[in-house]
């Protein structure tokens, strides 16, 4: 990163490379799990809920995309062994082993609220410190609450559909 764009940030970088890393993590197992969920996923609305899986997961990857790229402008080293996805992460990785839409859109749920919750407590972290990280977390925050807002509302739809079947 150029000296100037290195001089204003005022956060203990190599706390915020760890934390950006482990991020990292989390991204490349969740877009591993919305990518083979997409790809097993059976029930109802299948190909609606199949498409909106493969979406998420094509987001993932961005996020991914802009956090190594930070990590980079910070001077530091992203993940390179994907062992390290599974000892880094901060919201794990559940394999789908039931295909059915209703337990593989619960554990994209899960994996969407505790994303949320990891950004919003980086985002803490740079506040007024890194005016760039925080401006990228914002925007990956923002699309892991769109895909939360996604997936319940297909659960909604499920659910909807139960009740008119009595
Ligand atoms: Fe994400
Ligand atoms: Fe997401
Ligand atoms: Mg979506």
């Amino acid at each position: 990163m150029g000296t100037k764009g290195r001089e204003i940030v005022k956060a203990d970088i190599k706390e915020l490379l760890e934390l950006l890393n482990k991020a990292l993590a989390d991204e490349w197992l969740a877009y591993y799990q919305y990518w083979i969920g997409s790809k097993i996923v059976v029930g109802p609305m299948r190909d609606l809920v199949a498409s909106e899986l493969e979406e998420h997961a094509n987001e993932e990857l961005e996020h991914a995309g802009m956090l190594v790229d930070r990590i980079i402008q910070l001077g530091g080293t992203p993940i390179l062994n994907p062992s390290e996805w599974q000892s880094k992460t901060n919201c794990d990785y559940e394999a789908p082993t039931d295909p059915f839409v209703i337990p593989i859109l619960k554990q994209n749920i899960k994996g969407e609220q505790c994303a949320i919750d990891v950004y919003n407590k980086i985002a803490e972290k740079v506040k007024g410190k890194d005016p760039i990280t925080l401006h990228i977390v914002y925007k990956i925050m923002a699309d892991e609450v769109e895909h939360e807002e996604d997936l319940e509302a297909i659960m909604d739809d499920l659910e909807a559909m139960k009740k008119h079947f009595k």
